[in-house]
């Protein structure tokens, strides 16, 4: 059932996190929903800029919408990612969004607080939810390319004036991660350390984790196995990790790598060893049901460290 994305926000702090899956086509929407219903956890299928114009904003809600009542025990929202101020504008005057992302992290610190504001005073009076990012992620995700040089950590001392200025409903923070499959290189991983120092400054405030694959080193083997050409270096988030992160107040963790690297596994090892088939139908039922298996394990993975699913 559709789900206002504040309520769901508001059973998880310091249990779990919610997954937040970015969306393109209706096989993704059909594994996702049911993924998550299998797994009696709630989701947010997310829409990306570029999503919207590869597969029409109104098309891909329609697809969602027409999907929730196949899976109409799945709790869920829609929620517009990495949106600038136009993107944001549209997905509340549309109706069709439940919670936007308003992406001004690029800017100085006062033009942050200044476009984050106005988008949320926009969205909740729509009863709208907002996420704001502070901090810059590196890395490649659609049509966005951060270098390293241009990312910077998420500065604690930063976050109570930015909550408290712009009203925003949840922050995602820099801590690490990166988008894309190339998070880490060497010993690198999560900055744990900063996060505890913004979660002090802000007790019980949701947290938003981007860029939070696992990007699991078999899925690239197999993929370059069958003729892909992958750094066999990638390497994504791990679970030890993320689920310290959730019992400090990651409260969303968003999925696209992932999703993208079994896509491309899947298709490739299909044709391959198929070559006498063409029929798309074929390798989109098998890449349903992939995801399906794929989302339910992430969403029951994604609890804090000493919580089980069942005290949930
Ligand atoms: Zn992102």
């Amino acid at each position: 059932m559709r789900t206002a994305t504040q309520q769901l926000f508001s059973k998880c702090y310091g249990k779990y996190a919610i997954g937040a899956y970015n969306v393109f086509n209706a096989e993704q929407v059909h594994g996702i929903m049911r993924g998550a219903g299998n797994a009696g956890l709630p989701v947010l299928l997310q829409i990306t800029p570029v999503a919207r114009n590869y597969m029409s904003d109104k098309v891909l809600r329609s697809i969602i919408d027409a999907a929730s009542h196949l899976y109409p025990e799945t709790d869920y929202a829609i929620h517009l990612d990495h949106g600038n101020p136009e993107h944001c504008k549209d997905a509340i005057q549309s109706g069709g969004y439940d919670s936007v992302m308003i992406d001004a992290s690029h800017e100085s610190f006062m033009k942050n607080i200044a476009i984050t504001s106005e988008i949320v005073k926009m969205a909740h009076d729509n009863n709208m939810a907002v996420e704001a990012e502070l901090g810059v992620l590196s890395g490649m995700e659609d049509d966005m390319t951060v270098n390293d040089d241009q990312a910077r950590f998420t500065q604690p001392d930063q976050v109570a004036e930015f909550v408290e200025k712009t009203r925003c409903d949840s922050l995602a923070i820099a801590i690490g991660t990166s988008h894309g499959a190339y998070k880490f290189k060497g010993d690198q991983s999560l900055r744990l350390d900063i996060l505890e120092k913004i979660q002090k400054m802000i007790p019980q405030f949701p947290f938003v984790l981007h860029g939070a694959s696992a990007v699991p080193y078999n899925e690239i083997r197999r993929i370059n196995e069958y003729g892909g050409k992958l750094d066999e270096d990638a390497r994504g988030v791990r679970l030890f990790e993320l689920q310290a992160a959730i019992a400090s107040g990651v409260c969303k963790v968003n999925i696209a790598t992932d999703m993208r690297l079994i896509w491309a596994r899947l298709h490739r090892e299909f044709f391959k060893n198929s070559p006498e088939l063409f029929d798309p139908i074929i390798p989109g039922k098998k890449y349903m049901d992939e995801l399906e298996k794929f989302v339910s394990q992430k969403c029951l993975s994604l609890l804090a460290k000493n919580i089980k699913h069942e005290t949930i």
